[in-house]
């Protein structure tokens, strides 16, 4: 059993100042103590014989096991805002994992972290119990869903701008301040995200144009995610799929989140913990494509795909954009073609 005094008076007085329902911090509390009634601890006591995890039925049940690695919740941390890959983590029980967020929370943008962790596994436990104890099923996508609606009400109950963090100052090369043409036979992809703090809610762009700057795919998407820079990191995830897809093999990718593009180009420095599976997925389709390249370009170069972007998750912008762009959008588009 883990100790008590494995854990230091300053990381105690850290849980009970989150802002979280009383019952999820005593959730957590017990948790950390090794106290949750899971069957190897049941065993223990000598209540049951059985540890194997009814969910799975692949390894025993341990605390770490039900709220991280069982192979039903994985899905559940992989598809939430954290966008966690549990088994590329090697954390041994709950209170490593509650550390490695802590540290985690210190170094990334991602607002309210351990709450929406906090949240997350509470969302799992109650699935668990109510499968064990009610025969009810274990369904990931309605953890989810449980997750997202509490989450949402959180931010209503904290009634805070929870999204928005600081805007940071960054010394910006300016190389090209304007959109410019890829070389014949290339395509240049710009991508954009528009992220609307409350909700949690983005809208994702992906504009690709010739060398005469002719507008040839466009495609936006509807996601959420827990910041700006994860918003911007999926879009560019997207539209590299979507290059993929479409067999294109001489494209540059090109963003106005210069953090993102030093990742994408495979930066020697950590990629922020937020977006590092992201990266990490970035790297992987982009690898086979030696001709992929990523540029960063000003605000001002990425005009295009920021107007579609921000114009989506206003619902302002029209289905067949891509197809038929409206006349704001053609005057953008012409501004950046005789450029
Ligand atoms: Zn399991």
């Amino acid at each position: 059993m883990e100790r008590n005094n494995s854990v230091s008076p300053a990381e105690w007085k850290h849980l009970w100042k989150l802002k979280l329902p009383l019952k999820v911090k005593v959730f957590l509390w017990r948790a950390i103590l090794n106290r949750l009634p899971t069957l190897d601890n049941l065993l223990a006591k000598r209540v049951v014989n059985n540890v194997l995890c009814q969910i799975c039925q692949q390894a025993d049940e341990s605390s770490i096991h039900i709220l991280f690695y069982c192979p039903y919740v994985e899905p559940i941390w992989f598809g939430s805002a954290l966008g966690l890959i549990p088994r590329k983590l090697r954390l041994r029980n709950f209170v490593e994992w509650w550390r490695y967020l802590n540290t985690a929370a210190k170094q990334t943008s991602t607002p309210f972290l351990i709450e929406q962790w906090a949240i997350i596994s509470w969302n799992v436990w109650k699935a668990r119990n109510r499968k064990y104890f009610e025969q009810s099923e274990f369904n990931p996508n309605q953890i989810l869903i449980r997750y997202n609606g509490m989450f949402q009400e959180y931010c209503l109950w904290t009634s805070k701008d929870l999204l928005n963090p600081p805007k940071k100052t960054m010394v910006r090369k300016q190389i090209h301040s304007c959109w410019t043409r890829p070389p014949p036979n290339f395509m240049k992809i710009n991508v954009a995200a528009s992220y609307a703090s409350k909700s949690g809610l983005a809208a994702l762009a992906m504009v690709g144009r010739n060398s005469n700057g002719e507008l040839l795919v466009g495609r936006t998407w509807r996601c959420s995610a827990s910041s700006p820079l994860m918003a911007e990191a999926t879009v560019l995830l997207r539209a590299i799929q979507s290059a993929v897809d479409m067999g294109l093999n001489y494209v540059i990718f090109e963003s106005d989140n210069e953090a993102l593009i030093s990742c994408a180009q495979g930066a020697s420095k950590p990629s922020p913990w937020e977006i590092s599976s992201i990266i990490h997925n970035i790297r992987g389709l982009s690898s086979s494509k030696p001709s992929y390249s990523f540029s960063f370009v000003p605000r001002e170069g990425n005009r295009v795909a920021d107007w579609v972007a921000c114009a989506t998750i206003r619902e302002q912008c029209p289905y067949y954009w891509a197809h038929c762009p409206p006349n704001i959008l053609m005057t953008l588009l012409l501004k950046d073609s005789v450029t």
